[in-house]
């Protein structure tokens, strides 16, 4: 439902934050209980709300960011755990990693003169992303000015490009370089390579800390279904408009879809604006109640508008979003992409985060 203080906002992405916390425990359960955990909540959260994931899922040991910004949100919301930030640091980024304790992660010797001697990180090399990282043939010399700084990496890390199924014989040549690598530093480090992915189909590459991303929100990394893991977010909206239409009739730009008989349309308040693809008209099915009514004609910057046979009422629950014939699988199928860019490009603006707590 939408609540009567958040009747501003056009619609709302309930967030299921117990389903969050399964998700996590799934995840958490491939690998043994001495393996640190690190919730990935970049982009938001994948678009969830990553301060209120960080302050409900007290069963992280630490969790990671893209960058520094998305840090210091953590930090000023009162989050005290160890933050790392996937992206490099920058001389001038260097002094908030310092200021408010955030961990970067170094992908090159120069970056290493950025650091002060008490500030822990990590080190990235690249064993196949080919992004960021310290690349093999760099180590010796990456070796001879850490020495020459006296410093000393609190965690070592990569990332495989091809482990979002299984039987990928790259991921373990990524991790056996990775693990050659590892060797040339001391046993204190905490060595880390597994997104999702890798967590699901390749136990070798647990290590001491998983990363768990985007199956924490409840979705497969690839075509590999994992069956226990549950819906955390449901897009909804109401209906705020509706109307007859006859048999024939075109509706919206470019009358894309021309009504197959008479009936009706009820016209949603979400459009290409909130992260509503404009490609998903005609292509996607929205729920109300029990029904699945199909989204037709065009999505514009503001509306959209499905199309049912008999009478649609004024102010219905429309769930856009769900786990049914709505689902982020079907949409990203529409739109030729993955679930994690469907999540992370809902609308920050117009659509109202609620959580279940
Ligand atoms: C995003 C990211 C992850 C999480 O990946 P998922 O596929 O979402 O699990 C892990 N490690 C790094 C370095 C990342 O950038």
């Amino acid at each position: 439902m939408i609540y009567p203080e958040d009747s501003i906002y056009t619609s709302t992405l309930e967030v299921d934050l117990p389903a969050i916390r399964n998700n996590f425990k799934v995840m958490s359960d491939f690998a043994a209980p001495e393996v640190k955990k690190l919730a990935v909540i970049k982009a938001n959260g994948y678009g969830l709300g990553a301060v209120e994931i960080a302050r409900y899922l007290d069963e992280a040991d630490c969790f990671a960011v893209a960058n520094i910004g998305e840090a210091l949100e953590l930090r000023k919301s009162g989050i005290s755990k160890e933050i790392l930030v996937f992206s490099s640091p920058l001389p001038e980024t260097i002094s908030l990693f310092e200021k408010y304790s955030i961990t970067p992660v170094i992908s090159s010797k120069e970056q290493l003169a950025l650091l002060s001697k008490d500030l822990p990180f990590h080190i990235q090399f690249d064993t196949g992303m080919r992004r960021f990282g310290v690349l093999p043939e760099q180590i010796d010399a990456f070796l001879n000015e850490l020495t020459r700084l006296e410093l000393s990496p609190s965690g070592l890390l990569t990332h495989f490009a091809n482990s979002g199924d299984p039987n990928d014989e790259s991921v373990y040549e990524q991790l056996k370089l990775f693990k050659e690598i590892c060797a040339f530093f001391p046993d204190t480090c905490v060595r880390h390579c597994a997104n999702s992915g890798a967590i699901a189909f390749y136990p070798e590459t647990h290590l001491d800390m998983i990363r768990i991303g985007v199956s924490l929100y409840g979705f497969q990394p690839g075509e590999t279904a994992l069956p226990d893991l549950k819906t955390t977010a449901r897009w909804k909206s109401k209906i705020i408009h509706t109307k007859p239409v006859k048999k024939g009739e075109g509706i919206g730009y470019s009358w894309t879809f021309k009504a197959p008989e008479n009936g009706f349309i009820g016209l949603l308040p979400i459009g290409y604006a909130d992260g509503l693809k404009r490609e998903l008209g005609n292509q996607i099915q929205a729920r109300i109640g029990d029904d699945y009514l199909p989204v037709v004609g065009r999505v514009t910057m503001d509306y959209t508008t499905v199309f049912s046979l008999t009478p649609i009422t004024l102010g219905e629950e429309v769930e856009l979003i769900g786990d049914g014939e709505n689902s982020v699988y079907a949409m990203a199928a529409a739109t030729r992409t993955i679930p994690y860019e469907i999540i992370t490009t809902i609308g920050e603006r117009r659509v109202k985060r609620t959580y279940r707590f």
